[in-house]
């Protein structure tokens, strides 16, 4: 095969991705589905989930719940005959405070979503990817390297889910499974624009000083478009990605410091 075309996931991958109805997780089930993959999805918002037309399958599931979790990979894996690819998306930002004003609900449901959710899909998918020597795809964020002020119970579920990732990639690699994780810096949409705003509430300034704050601290100046992130998982998945596995992936523009 040429460098160029093994750039490419091969046409008829079997892909499954957690939150696939709305942001990055949809821009990376479209980005399959262009590339000629059959796509299953869940997600807790049944609205967008029905307009997720790109996909074969829709399920609404909630990641937290590890039997729900199992059903929408076994129903997937049923109708599609195995699993190739598990892209481990479903994630919330969590609250924004000092780590005295975090009650303990909202630290667990962080904890449950970004971190658990992906223990409950791992667990249930991993025998599909050890049949088909898959891939696994978690996402994590650059908060999983760097230290986050006033984003605790964030950072410490995507430094988690790193670790995941790695153990993971050393234990399924004898089996022939690659898993990966991919960091995003601040990537543009809906939910990053409620991220600055809690943020800026939080140390008392305004919207346009946060966002200018955060742009200072990527060195290419600008945020990240989530087709960026859907490119990578692509090349995750591709020939070119076969020897790539246990890598925590920045895909942000070079963030040093949050
Ligand atoms: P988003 O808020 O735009 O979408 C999140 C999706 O997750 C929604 O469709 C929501 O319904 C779904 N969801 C929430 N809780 C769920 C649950 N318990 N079970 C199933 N689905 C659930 O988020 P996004 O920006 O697309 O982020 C996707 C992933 O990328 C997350 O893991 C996030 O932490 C990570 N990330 C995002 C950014 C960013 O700047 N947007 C940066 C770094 C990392």
């Amino acid at each position: 095969m040429n460098c160029v075309d093994s750039l490419r996931p091969r046409s008829g991958l079997r892909v499954i991705i957690t939150a696939g109805a709305n942001g990055i997780g949809r821009c990376i089930g479209e980005a399959f589905a262009e590339a000629g993959a059959r796509v299953h999805i869940c997600d807790i918002d049944g609205k967008a989930l029905d307009g997720a037309s790109y996909a074969e399958g829709r399920s609404l599931c909630d990641v937290r719940d590890h039997d729900a979790a199992g059903a929408f990979v076994s129903g997937a894996a049923e109708a599609m005959g195995g699993l190739d690819v598990v892209v481990n998306n479903a994630g919330i930002a969590g609250p924004t405070a000092a780590i005295d004003q975090i009650d303990s609900d909202a630290w667990k449901q962080t904890i449950d979503i970004n971190l658990n959710g992906q223990y409950h899909i791992a667990h249930h998918a991993m025998p599909h990817l050890r049949e088909s020597q898959g891939a696994m795809i978690n996402l994590a964020s650059v908060a999983g390297r760097l230290a986050f002020a006033y984003r605790t119970p964030y950072a410490a579920s995507k430094w988690a889910v790193v670790g995941l990732t790695k153990s993971l990639a050393a234990e399924l690699g004898p089996d022939g499974v690659r898993v990966n994780a991919i960091l995003p810096g601040i990537v543009r949409g809906a939910r990053i624009e409620g991220v600055i705003r809690d943020r800026a509430d939080a140390l008392g300034i305004s919207y346009q000083e946060m966002e200018r704050r955060n742009l200072e601290k990527i060195s290419l100046r600008r945020m990240v478009d989530p087709d960026e992130i859907a490119a990578t998982a692509l090349f995750l998945c591709a020939p070119g990605g076969r020897s790539i596995t246990g890598q925590a992936i920045s895909v942000c523009g070079n963030v040093e410091s949050l």
